[in-house]
């Protein structure tokens, strides 16, 4: 696994670099912005560190720019600004997960790790927005509360937790949840919905758990659900 550690600040380099190797990662470094948007381009990292006080240009123009070449790298923004509009600023421009520094490095590395474990086949951890899923431990939790869900519930949000932003049929849904021995009507797909809206969305003001008139349902934050831009989709 090779990481990219965009950071001027030399000696914070030098501790992550050193920290993150002997973990077993490959690092390269950037001291500014220009720098680590060009190592972008030439390489394919599995990681992007990108700390926001760069030299030459704002870290969230360097992310914007990484964005716009259609780099999938996950990126862990490190900043010593912890006000929530940086943070919303940064995970809206595609950034996948925040840090403020100080920070330790065992919290850095957990989040390294969870980042790098998304789009395995099978993360034991899933996470949309403020929703996670730990599929081992079976739990659910949103904004730090845990939230009870019965067993279909839970099959249901992994299933959809799993595929983030893509449109569901209540077929796909009923064939992934139910066993082949289920040849009941698929309407019963709404009425788990309803049951997970009220659970995971209803107290909350940003829904995750979408309505794509036509086609099912997806889950997604709003923004990427916008995104998906020609879908009729709507917080139904
Ligand atoms: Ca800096």
């Amino acid at each position: 696994m090779r990481i990219l550690v965009v950071e001027d600040e030399k000696r914070i380099a030098d501790f992550l670099g050193r920290g993150l190797e002997s973990s077993g990662f490959a690092v390269d470094t950037a001291a500014d912005g220009a720098t680590a948007v060009e190592m972008t381009h030439a390489a394919d990292y599995d990681l992007i560190i990108l700390d926001l006080g760069l030299p030459d240009m704002d870290g969230l123009k360097v992310l914007e720019k990484i964005r716009n070449r259609k780099t999938t790298s996950p990126v862990l923004i490190l900043s010593a600004r912890g006000a929530v509009d940086d943070r919303v600023q940064g995970l809206e421009q595609g950034a996948d997960d925040y840090l403020v520094k100080p920070f330790a490095f065992v919290e850095l590395l957990a989040r390294v790790r969870a980042l790098l474990r998304r789009g395995q086949p099978s993360p034991e951890r899933l996470q949309t927005g403020d929703l996670s899923l730990d599929c081992i431990r079976r739990r659910v939790m949103r904004n730090n509360e845990p939230i009870e869900l019965a067993p279909k519930e839970f099959a249901i949000l992994e299933y959809m937790m799993r595929n983030r932003g893509r449109p569901l049929s209540r077929t796909m849904i009923v064939e992934h949840v139910w066993d082949m021995d289920y040849d009941g009507l698929t309407n019963i797909v709404d009425v788990y919905i309803r049951h997970l809206r009220s659970k995971i969305d209803d107290r909350f003001p940003v829904k995750l758990i979408h309505t794509v008139r036509g086609i099912g349902y997806m889950l997604d934050t709003p923004e990427q659900g916008a995104s998906a831009g020609t879908l009729p989709v709507s917080g139904g």
